[in-house]
């Protein structure tokens, strides 16, 4: 095809459930996904570009034209494979990745029009060969040296995997009874269904991992005890980062505040959204989710499946400095969630019960660029209201948990409690690698993954001595 037809074919559209029928349905996935033909039509927009920019936008530098061009083709196995060479999780990536700030951001036919849908035809790529060959990898003959893997968020899993391949004995110790991390835990089951990351943990299990739940790195066992009395000659920390933070301000402890994490993983990994299970979870007439990222969308699309009337977005500066995925934002308003930007609590309102009986906010107004390079908000003097809620959801962002550090001598970590990595991923303690966001703090999946891998290969060049 000569360029100008590809560049008159439109960009496909995401087919999706119904706003109104999927904010009172639990657990169906938004997307559905696009057909063969959409994609193969989809694939005709790329342009194969001798530099593709794309690739430079994909932290795990994914041969995006290659790809594409065997959908083109209609050789999706082909397209799957060129897909597996880098990225060890597509299906959850075209699901998830901010392709609209990454590769999508790169791609020259967003400079006069609109990108092609990479993240779609990635997520059609993974799809397809799930529902049509999901093979499940060779098991590679043992170099019997033992690896651990201390948590199963998408860090420790490429981790482990990439260990996997190279014969390592790899163990996966796991905190929460179930294998994932967030991607079980927090990101909910209308936007990343369990089934992918179970098959995905499946295919890690085939290739000789051992994944060992309900096992909590620092109180079951100690890092020392997993080299001096298990035999691991090396250790990989992908724990996360999962503790939140909170405002600090008057009410906080009042019954209906808590954090989006908790809430969330009572909803997804506990079935609160189950009648019969008994999970207690805070049952909103109105909810308010403080904060603007993924994490607060999640848990206002959430709120309104488990039946809240009215559901608030409460951030304090604008829409356009919303850290959120435009889809996730897009989504959440069209299943009627409002944006109350420029709005900041300053008070949790209590009532004789000890609830929530409403939350005091103050409009903000933005004023010159923070450290942070985005406009610092500042509270517009006298314009105090009071947002009439029973349920506050905190979601201000997340920091690693401490467990770790404490209990490991010889672990280093910064000020904001990261562990302190070199070029390799190697900690400051002798064979310790870490990666994802128990070093950066809360970030993405793809650069968890990126990292996991990175710290597979420098293990294995640690341990072999090359
Ligand atoms: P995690 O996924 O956090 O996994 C860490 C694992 O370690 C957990 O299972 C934890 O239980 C376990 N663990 C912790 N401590 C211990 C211990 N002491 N012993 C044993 N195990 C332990 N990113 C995107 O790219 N796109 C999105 O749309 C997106 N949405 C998000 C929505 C929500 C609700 C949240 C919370 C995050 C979202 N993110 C998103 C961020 C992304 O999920 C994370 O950046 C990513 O999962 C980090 O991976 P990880 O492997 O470092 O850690
Ligand atoms: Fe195709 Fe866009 Fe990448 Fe060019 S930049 S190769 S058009 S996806």
């Amino acid at each position: 095809k000569k360029n100008k037809e590809r560049a008159d074919i439109p960009r496909v559209k995401m087919n999706e459930l119904d706003p109104e029928y999927r904010s009172h349905t639990r657990l169906e996935e938004v997307n559905l996904g696009l057909t063969k033909e959409q994609a193969m039509q989809e694939a005709q927009r790329c342009l194969d570009c001798p530099n593709p920019t794309c690739m430079q936008g994909c932290p795990v530098n994914i041969n995006i034209p290659t790809f594409i061009k065997n959908i083109e083709r209609g050789e999706f196995l082909e397209a799957a494979k060129t897909l597996k060479e880098t990225s060890a999780l597509p299906a959850v990536c075209g699901r998830v990745c901010p392709q609209e700030t990454q590769c999508e951001s790169k791609c020259v036919r967003g400079v006069k029009g609109e990108p092609v849908a990479i993240g779609r035809l990635e997520r059609f790529v993974a799809d397809w060969y799930r529902e049509n060959v999901n093979a499940m990898p060779e098991k590679v003959p043992s170099n019997g040296i033992k690896v651990a893997v201390v948590g199963s968020g998408p860090s420790g899993l490429t981790c482990a995997s990439e260990l996997a391949k190279k014969g390592y004995e790899v163990s996966i110790f796991e905190a929460l009874h179930t294998a994932g991390g967030v991607l079980v835990y927090g990101i909910p089951e209308f936007r990343l269904p369990k089934a992918i990351v179970a098959n995905e943990v499946e295919k890690l299990k085939a290739q000789g991992v051992t994944v060992m739940t309900d096992m909590v790195i620092g109180k079951v066992l100690s890092i020392d005890e997993l080299f001096e009395e298990l035999g691991f000659k090396a250790v990989f920390v992908g724990s996360g980062a999962g503790l939140p933070m909170f405002m600090h301000i008057p009410g906080e402890a009042l019954k209906g505040v808590c954090s989006a994490n908790e809430y969330l993983t009572r909803i997804n990994l506990m079935k609160a959204y189950k009648e019969e299970y008994d999970t207690p979870i805070l049952h909103s007439k109105a909810a308010a989710i403080v904060g603007g990222g993924n994490v607060a969308m999640d848990a206002a699309r959430c709120a309104k499946r488990m039946g809240a009337e009215k559901v608030y977005i409460v951030y304090r500066r604008g829409e356009a400095e919303m850290p959120a995925r435009l889809e996730e934002q897009h989504h959440a308003k069209e299943e009627g969630i409002e944006f109350m930007t420029l709005t900041n609590p300053v008070e949790i309102l209590g009532g004789e019960d000890g609830r929530v009986n409403g939350m005091k906010c103050i409009k903000m107004e933005l004023g010159e660029p923070d450290a942070s390079g985005r406009r610092r908000p500042i509270p517009v003097e006298g314009s105090e209201f009071v947002l009439d809620v029973d349920t506050v959801i905190m979601s201000l962002g997340t920091s690693p948990n401490p467990l770790i550090r404490s209990t490991t001598p010889g672990l280093e970590t910064n000020k904001k409690g990261g562990i302190i990595v070199d070029e390799n991923e190697m900690s400051t303690r002798e064979n310790v690698f870490a990666g994802g966001d128990a070093v950066t703090g809360a970030a993405t999946v793809i650069l968890a993954m990126g990292a996991g891998k990175k710290a597979a290969e420098a293990i294995d060049r640690k341990l072999q001595n090359k």
